[in-house]
Order: structure tokens, then sequence, then C-alpha cells
């Protein structure tokens, strides 16, 4: 496959790849990392059974809620699943 293929490729896939596990994601269970920007799997959903590639966590300060992919959580120093 050359280049452009691969972009037509990834253009006409309606789903697109985690950032940390690279398998295909089911929108609504993604998540953009805070700190790369990366999109990955994530769920709040306890009845939906989709992994979680990445947590969730509460600002302190802003009380906002922000996502960090698993390997951005690993490289920081945090666990990889949600709490
Ligand atoms: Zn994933
Ligand atoms: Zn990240």
């Amino acid at each position: 496959m050359d280049e452009a293929e691969q972009i037509i490729a990834m253009t006409t896939s309606s789903r697109q790849a985690c950032s940390v596990c690279g398998d295909p994601m089911d929108p609504p269970h993604t998540a953009s990392c805070l700190f790369c920007s990366g999109t990955f799997h994530l769920t709040w959903d306890t009845r939906v059974e989709v992994k979680d590639c990445g947590r969730f966590d509460l600002d302190d300060q802003s009380l906002a809620l922000y996502f960090t992919c698993g390997s951005c959580a690993a490289s920081r120093g945090m666990g990889a699943q949600a709490t």
C-alpha cells in the first residue's frame, strides 16, 4: 500500500484507532488525552463492556474533568486505570 492509499484508507474509515492500543474505537466511548491530544478508549458507563486505555480525573483547582491516556498516565507515574 503506498502513502496515498493509506491516507484514503484512513479518511474513509469511520472508526478511529486508539492512540494507546491501536484498536478501532466506538464513539462515544472515547476521550482525548490532555497531554498528548491522542484519542483513546474510555467509558464511564459501567453497563457497557469497553476497555479503558486511560483514566479521567478531576482537577483540584478548576474542578474540571480531564482525561489522561494510558501512555501519559504511565509516564507521569499515574495508574492507567480510572478510579
Ligand atoms: Zn485502546
Ligand atoms: Zn496521552
